[in-house]
């Protein structure tokens, strides 16, 4: 048996067509143009890698988006400055504070600051609240783009064990609170978990979300789960290891090509949705 590919490259590029059509009806319409607003803080390579492919995205499907590049000594004060006044922005209809700013900055007081109706990236406080609540809001992009394509493929989530490795505010935390609101029975392991390998033996579907190559042991993993990884290194290298396993999961997302396009595929998605609620 080979595994089936969550293709998320695919998936985000049908998904995007869907986008563009949606985007000219609203436009048709008489409704605004969607515009992603991006704050870039610092000059990280990566960062700065992904605000471009999220711009490229907005262009793609008729969306707009305006960039603002901010120094890495910016303060607090500064970017806190700057989000009031895209809050108030009426051109403006999303905003993405790029993950990770700069050690100085406190980020989660930036990441409330962000009008909640313009939260498109899924990272304020009561976004995340509302969402655990299974009230209307805007998901955490990345582990919102990873309902869609496990959604896209009809992989069974109610009743299922997902053991989700890795707990930060944009991804383990919202990952594992979607999976449960999708009825999964949920396990939240972390870097203080005991015998890491015996929980993720539980799993029929495993999340890495760990940050550091290749830590998820693919022998840790269970003949026919299903494994997400959103982890990605140079070398093109995730946070599970693949060997072998292709020929024993019941599905895997590649890396790259899999969780990556879709968290900026959730991230266009909600911006249109944010200006078809305007
Ligand atoms: P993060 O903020 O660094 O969080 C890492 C999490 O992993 C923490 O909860 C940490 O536990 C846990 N962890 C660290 N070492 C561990 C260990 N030995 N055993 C078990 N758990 C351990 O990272 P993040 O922002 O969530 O990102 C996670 C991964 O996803 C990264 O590879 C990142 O590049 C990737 N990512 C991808 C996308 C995308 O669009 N594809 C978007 C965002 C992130 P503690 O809480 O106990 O410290």
């Amino acid at each position: 048996m080979s595994a089936l590919i969550l293709d998320g490259k695919a998936v985000a590029k049908h998904r995007e067509q869907q986008l563009h059509t949606a985007v000219e009806k609203l436009r048709a319409d008489g409704g605004v143009k969607p515009v992603l607003a991006t704050i870039l803080v610092g000059s990280d390579p990566a960062s700065a890698t992904y605000v471009q492919m999220k711009a490229n995205a907005c262009e793609r499907v008729g969306m707009g988006s305006v960039r603002v590049d901010m120094p890495q000594a910016t303060t607090t004060d500064e970017l806190l400055a700057v989000i009031d006044q895209l809050n108030r922005d009426s051109d403006i209809c999303g905003i993405l504070l790029q993950h990770p700013v700069p050690a100085q900055i406190d980020e989660r007081r930036c990441f409330d600051a962000i009008a909640i109706a313009k939260d498109v990236d899924g990272v304020t406080t009561r976004g995340f609240g509302l969402m655990a609540m299974g009230e209307a809001a805007f998901g955490s992009a990345t582990p919102a783009g990873i309902m869609t394509l496990l959604r896209h493929y009809d992989i069974p989530l109610a009743g299922k064990h997902a053991v989700v490795v890795g707990r930060s505010p944009i991804l383990g935390k919202p990952m594992a609170a979607m999976l449960l609101n999708a009825n999964a029975t949920v396990t939240i392991c972390h870097s203080r978990t005991v015998d890491l390998a015996q929980q993720v033996a539980r799993a029929d579907i495993v999340v890495g979300a760990v940050g550091q190559p290749e830590l998820i042991k693919a022998e840790w993993i269970s003949a026919g789960a299903v494994v997400v990884d959103a982890g990605y290194h140079p070398g093109g290298v995730g946070d599970i290891e693949k060997t072998g396993l292709a020929e024993r999961v019941a599905a895997l997302t590649p890396v790259p090509g899999g969780v990556g396009p879709m968290t900026i595929n959730a991230l266009i998605s909600q911006t249109l949705d944010a200006a078809l609620q305007r």
